[in-house]
């Protein structure tokens, strides 16, 4: 039998009883001096870390990346640049309302974030199980996750603050079209695509650029589960794609997913007939059909939950060179915000944490000190640039090329001609089958049916502007006025508001029962 480990406190001092406390006498009080109690109830108290705002609950996974086609053309960016080439990496896959308790199966988008440990650094690729977000501009990002979670005074799930953002944003009818179809309930994060959703520059080594959207195609197949089934898998065991992900790949059934992306020319953005930088949209396959690129395989469990999956610190500002930011706005606010969050929920030294750290380049820089730094913090080298005594030197070639710019500062509303509700007719129409569509109206009416009247009236004015016969059966379904719903669909977004913004019966009665008293 192995000899086992000797016990000591955090700083490596032996401890001789791990059962019972100092006292003085017996039964006596406890005394200060029992450090070591001191040291193991303090550590206690500070176990927790700040959960994340959003995409709280989540499980990963190491793997790597192969390449199976040579991107030189398109990227400068190494970890594209032979085929065959591998890349280590990790992945992190989440629901995003939910508190880190929450169940696996909940409907919700799921987070499909990885990290790539480059010759160049780390690049972070933070995308979803759906290819489109609900806004298009950041600046309505907080607004958003308040309604999808809980109500400030009772804390509980709201269905009225859920669907009264929704229905008062015409824009998020696509992502609501695809959450309320059975993508939204995914058998498990093995069995799910992801897509990066945001466009990104790819540039070349001659500086030329082009728009790229990824795709990742789940080799296990993609699949769902019902509305039924999901509620009866959070009661089962609110932690399944957790335990699912883990015992494959403990069982060495280890889950791939084929890279593909989508590209575009500058000149063929130009005058698309779909804004290319509108994350509320998609590229169909027939105008930039997909290509593959190489395949992702998750081969390692993490060795403990917490120091791997839960510090794991992604951000789409992680570029490396030959990849970059498209101009499309969400995209733009997130590179401020995934940052700025892992400051405040990891410390300012977040980065130096194994999962997060650059493996294969070396840190190099005048950043110094911080909370909890644990690395040789720059030694006696200088901490200021420019200098004489042989610190780093910017590196030539790591540019982003130049890019055109003009225009006035101003707040502008959108005006792109496309509108929000072709493609989710698509989806409707032509991608999904009767069943499919069947499930999406059973999965919207019983969610919708806990909002006020108003709001199902102008939720149901959207799917029936999305499709005449999705938007006649949801208000069918809810036991609203047919004539009503297609009224409010063919008004402005604005005066569908206005129509629609009576306040509820409750108010009504507290005002007359406030003249009564009066
Ligand atoms: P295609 O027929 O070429 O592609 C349809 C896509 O829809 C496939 O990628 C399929 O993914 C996916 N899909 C199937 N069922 C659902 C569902 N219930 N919810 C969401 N996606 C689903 O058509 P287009 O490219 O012209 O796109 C038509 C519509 O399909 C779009 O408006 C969009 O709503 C949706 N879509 C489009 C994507 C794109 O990048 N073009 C990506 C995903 C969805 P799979 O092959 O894995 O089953």
């Amino acid at each position: 039998m192995a000899r086992r480990k000797k016990l000591t406190n955090s700083f490596g001092n032996p401890v001789d009883n791990d059962s019972n406390s100092l006292t003085a006498g017996n039964p006596g009080p406890v005394l200060i001096q029992d450090s070591h109690l001191l040291n193991k109830l303090g550590n206690f108290d500070r176990e927790r870390i700040p959960e994340r705002v959003v995409h709280a609950k989540g499980a990963g996974a190491y793997g790597y990346l192969e390449v199976t086609k040579d991107m030189s053309r398109y990227t400068k960016a190494k970890l594209f640049s032979k085929v065959g080439k591998q890349t280590n990496l990790f992945a992190r896959f989440s629901t995003v309302g939910g508190e880190k308790g929450s169940a696996d199966a909940e409907r919700d988008p799921r987070g499909f974030a990885l990290k790539f440990y480059t010759e160049d650094g780390i690049y972070d690729m933070v995308g979803n199980n759906t290819p489109v977000f609900f806004i298009r501009d950041p600046l309505k990002f907080p607004d958003f996750i308040h309604t999808q979670k809980r109500n400030p005074a009772t804390n509980l799930k709201d269905p009225n603050m859920f669907w009264d953002f929704l229905s008062l944003t015409d824009e998020s009818v696509h992502q609501v079209t695809i959450l309320f179809s059975d993508r939204g309930t995914p058998l498990n994060f093995r069995h799910m695509n992801g897509y990066s959703s945001h466009t990104f520059k790819w540039y070349n080594d001659r500086g030329e650029h082009f728009w790229v959207k990824y795709h990742f195609k789940t080799d296990q197949k993609a699949q769902n589960f019902t509305r039924e089934e999901a509620q009866r898998m959070k009661g089962e065991d609110p932690d399944h794609a957790t335990r699912d992900l883990y015992d494959a790949i403990e069982s060495e059934d280890y889950p791939s997913w084929r890279w593909e992306i989508q590209i575009m020319t500058p000149e063929q953005a130009k005058d698309y007939r779909f804004d290319p930088f509108d994350i509320t949209k998609v590229w169909p396959h027939k105008d930039f059909p997909p290509i593959t690129i190489g395949q992702i395989t998750l081969n390692q469990n993490p060795e403990n939950y917490f120091a791997d999956v839960e510090q794991a610190a992604f951000s789409p500002a992680n570029f490396v060179p030959g990849i970059a930011a498209s101009p499309d706005k969400m995209l733009q606010g997130r590179l401020f915000s995934y940052h700025d969050t892992h400051l405040h929920r990891l410390g300012s030294n977040y980065h130096l944490l194994p999962v997060n750290s650059s493996k294969n380049r070396a840190v190099d820089n005048y950043q110094r000190d911080g909370s909890m730094r644990v690395d040789a913090n720059g030694s006696g080298g200088p901490n200021y640039y420019p200098n004489s005594f042989g610190g780093p030197q910017p590196a030539t070639g790591a540019a982003e090329p130049p890019a055109d710019l003009s225009g006035q500062i101003a707040r502008y509303p959108y005006t792109h001609p496309n509108d929000d509700f072709f493609q989710p007719g698509e989806l409707y129409r032509k991608v999904m089958k009767a069943k499919d569509r069947k499930n999406l109206i059973g999965n919207i009416v019983t969610h919708l049916s806990g909002a006020q009247k108003r709001i199902q009236l102008r939720q149901a004015a959207l799917f029936y502007k999305v499709d005449q016969d999705l938007g006649s059966r949801v208000a069918k379904g809810l036991k609203l006025s047919q004539r009503e719903v297609a009224r409010l669909a063919r008004m402005s977004q604005e005066d569908r508001a206005k129509a629609t913004a009576k306040p509820p019966a409750a108010r009504k009665k507290t005002k007359k029962r406030r003249k009564r008293a009066a």
